[in-house]
């Protein structure tokens, strides 16, 4: 098959490689020149564990090629994919299309045969039969169906989702795209991961359902993390015990600082708007948001009750930003509301995080950046570990204490345990739920 995928970020370029990897001929289109020099160039804009080797691999293969011209990539594609970013709309919670919208009238123009214009960017249900309309606007008289494939990937473990999915989800309306698509997942339906065809509808439904699904979660179990404390339990092995039944499972039930990231919480907010625009209010999912704004403001309390109710003239170290390890992704990650208020409180931030110096430079004003969890935490008055990269998940405690002006940890990503750390010599140890 043909390809063309249209965007190269976290999604369109891992699904890129991924699909050249399945043996498709595929090119990555991209507006921003900045991106489409470095990827001509063999670099990867992106941090994501193993897409470099992948791609390098495709790319010398011949499957796989870059360009900033969707014209020519367009032209004689069998499927053309619509990977751009759907942010919150500024003002609303809406998604925001205006991307989506933008490419589907570029594709319109491009078309010169049949073509399935595949939707992979998470949008609201009614979005595709939108995009329909577009291109038949711009573009009357060319022969196209549209298709939903909503992407299920996680970063930082995005190439082994997309090669070993719990599910493909495809929504089609005519046996011609659903023969295309079937093509294209084959290498994936061979060895037996499910494909699960439906209208457009509710593949755009069963995106944002499974999103607030798992937001919810993550969300209950930190609400529960709260109660944990009051009452003298511990929620690690509260999640142990919940997670052991085949019923609720063991996944996203870890106790933190708040969800965050490039989906949970755009997603959230998106749905919680589509049910208030059709009278099904979404009720849960409004409290999960809620409650998540109230979870990461825990984590600032925690922090300075760790400083005596101030940070005021403190140091802070903080060790990691990303919303999770193995990603340079910083939207909306828990540290953009926790770091600010330590800085607005007065402290002085150092901040260590494998990837996440790139985008948090900008994103965390008033920060000092280190390379080393060791060097930050130097004469800190308090250590924050707020993401639980490999790096800081076997530190050497006596050494962080030893060298401390005063040995406080707030870890709020329950890596260590008040035993660790009262026998490493930390005056003060704060966790979540324990
Ligand atoms: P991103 O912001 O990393 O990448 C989007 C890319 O599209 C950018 O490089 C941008 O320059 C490019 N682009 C925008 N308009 C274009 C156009 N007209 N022509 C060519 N390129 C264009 O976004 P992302 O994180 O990859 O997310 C993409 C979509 O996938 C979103 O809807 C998101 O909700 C969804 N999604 C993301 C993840 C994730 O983990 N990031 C997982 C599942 C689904």
């Amino acid at each position: 098959m043909k390809i063309a995928m249209i965007g190269t970020g976290y999604v369109g370029l891992v699904s890129g490689v991924c699909f050249s990897d399945f043996g498709h001929e595929v090119t990555c289109v991209d507006k921003d020149p900045r991106k489409v020099d470095m990827l001509v160039g063999g670099k990867v804009p992106i941090y994501e564990p193993g897409l470099d080797v992948l791609m390098a691999k495709n790319v010398a293969a011949g499957r796989l090629s870059f360009t900033g011209d969707l014209k020519a990539a367009v032209d004689g594609a069998d499927a053309v994919f619509i990977a751009v970013g759907t942010p919150t709309r500024r003002g609303d919670g809406h998604a925001d299309l205006t991307y989506v919208m933008a490419a589907a009238e570029e594709i319109a123009e491009a078309l010169s045969g049949y073509a399935v214009v595949v939707t992979k960017s998470t949008v609201p249900v009614g979005t595709n039969a939108k995009v329909r309309e577009v291109i038949e606007k711009a573009a009357p008289g060319k022969d196209f169906d549209v298709a939903s494939n909503p992407e299920f990937l996680r970063e930082g473990a995005a190439i082994d989702d997309f090669m070993r999915p719990d599910r493909v989800v495809v929504g089609i309306t005519s046996e011609r795209a659903e023969k295309v698509m079937g093509e294209i997942y084959r290498p994936l339906f061979l060895r037996e991961f499910p494909i699960l065809y439906t209208d457009l509808e509710t593949a755009e439904m069963i995106k944002y359902a499974a999103n607030a699904f798992l937001a919810t979660k993550i969300t209950f179990i930190n609400e529960i993390a709260g109660l944990c404390e009051k009452v003298g339990a511990d929620v690690k092995q509260v999640s142990k015990g919940m997670g052991l039944d085949g019923r609720i499972g063991n996944k996203f039930l870890h106790a933190g600082p708040g969800y965050g990231g490039s989906c949970f919480p755009k997603d959230t907010q998106a749905l919680a708007r589509i049910g208030q625009d059709f009278a099904a209010p979404m009720q849960i999912v409004e409290t999960v948001i809620k409650v998540n704004e109230e979870v990461k403001r825990r984590m600032i309390e925690k922090v300075m009750d760790l400083c005596e109710g101030s940070v005021n003239g403190k140091t802070v170290a903080v060790l990691g930003v990303t919303f999770k390890p193995n990603t340079d992704d910083m939207r909306d990650a828990p540290a953009l509301t926790i770091v600010p208020a330590l800085v607005g409180g007065g402290a002085k931030v150092r901040v260590v995080d494998p990837q996440g110096r790139r985008e948090g430079e900008q994103l965390l004003p008033g920060v000092t950046w280190l390379e080393d969890a060791y060097a930050a935490v130097e004469g800190a008055d308090v250590v924050v570990i707020l993401t639980e990269w490999n790096e800081f998940r076997a530190l050497d405690l006596p050494r962080l204490a030893n060298s401390m002006n005063h040995a406080r940890m707030a870890d709020l990503r329950n890596v260590y345990s008040p035993v660790d750390a009262e026998a490493a010599g930390f005056e003060a140890y704060s966790c979540v739920g324990r």
